[in-house]
């Protein structure tokens, strides 16, 4: 008698392996568990089985019973859990957008001076942002109490320990290890204590030195000029204009012709129709005195400008402060 039970069970795991969908499932639990099933129809009929078989078959068939019910529930939960997966895959939905981080800004524009440069055979050299009085200012010529030390506020950390003002000591830095010829830029932090639509307490600068026999301004106007053609356009016009550094000589403060009216006028250049980039200028005799080179047998130039300008005029940015308010539908467009 156990047998036939054992046969309906076996039957009925191997058509619930084969039900395609939760009606099959359903209809085979009626035809065995419903009132008037297979599984059902054997525990009616336990009652006329000899007294001696009945315990033992009733025992076997409710076993049974409650392991097929537990089939049956299985499967329908694993056809239901099946139909939801295909319905939240919906093949017709719009993709969903996946955004890429980008460089900022400010970083984009460093890299691409520092590439010019490097195609140009300047190499790249980094330094510490917190330093020393002697580096920042002295071994540029500008003594303590030098009036030029009024053209930058500085933050002090201590009485000998400044944040840089300028990405200049670099050229110190890199002139005391290395004997001439030297052709570097140097990229960087910089703090003053300034802040307006311009100004920002920290900023960036990317600083430039060429030291070699024979360098002279032409070389130094040659190489700014080929340096704002691949910057900007090659289109680009620029003059250079007297100024006054410390730290070189003759100084030069270098202008492109305005990139929003070509020169024409307008708000952004103050009617000037130019706008100031760069600051250039011969390296003093001083600077390479205090680097031990023999300053009349080399000669050099040096140069240095704020990436936020390059920045700014490149791409049309007219407050500085949108870099660092860190604000993704800005810093995203670029
Ligand atoms: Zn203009």
């Amino acid at each position: 008698m156990d047998a036939t039970i054992d046969k309906i069970y076996a039957e009925a795991l191997a058509e619930l392996a084969a039900a395609p969908d939760a009606a099959a499932v359903q209809d085979l639990a009626v035809r065995y568990l419903g009132r008037k099933g297979k599984v059902t129809g054997f525990l009616r009929g336990i009652a006329q089985l000899p007294s001696t078989e009945r315990a033992q078959a009733g025992k076997r068939a409710n076993e049974i019973k409650r392991a097929l019910e537990a089939e049956v529930e299985a499967a329908q939960q694993r056809l239901s859990r099946d139909r939801e997966t295909v319905a939240a895959l919906d093949v017709t939905l719009p993709g969903r957008r996946i955004h890429p981080g980008v460089l900022h800004p400010l970083t984009q524009v460093t890299g691409a001076v520092c590439d010019i440069f490097a195609r140009m055979g300047f190499s790249v050299a980094e330094g510490p942002e917190v330093e020393t009085d002697y580096y920042n200012f002295e071994a540029l010529n500008v003594p303590k109490y030098h009036p030029a030390r009024d053209m930058q506020d500085t933050f002090y950390v201590s009485d000998n320990i400044v944040l840089r003002t300028q990405t200049s000591p670099m050229q110190i830095r890199v002139m005391e290890k290395q004997a001439p010829p030297v052709a570097v830029v140097a990229p960087g932090k910089v703090y003053r204590c300034d802040s307006d639509l311009t100004h920002t307490p920290m900023f960036h600068q990317v600083e430039g030195l060429l030291v070699d026999r024979d360098v002279s301004f032409a070389d130094l106007k040659g190489t700014l000029t080929a340096f704002v053609h691949e910057m900007f356009d090659p289109q680009t016009a620029l003059r250079f204009r007297p100024s006054f550094f410390p730290f070189t000589e003759p100084s030069a403060e270098v202008d492109i012709v305005c990139v929003m009216c070509r020169g024409a006028g307008c708000r952004v250049c103050g009617r000037s129709g130019w706008l100031e980039i760069l600051g250039a200028g011969m390296v003093h005799p001083n600077v390479f005195r205090s680097v031990g080179y023999d300053s009349p047998q080399v000669s050099g130039f040096a140069f240095g400008m704020g990436v936020e300008r390059i920045a700014m005029l490149k791409y049309g940015i007219d407050d500085i402060r949108k870099f660092y308010n860190n604000d993704l539908r800005f810093l995203g467009q670029f």
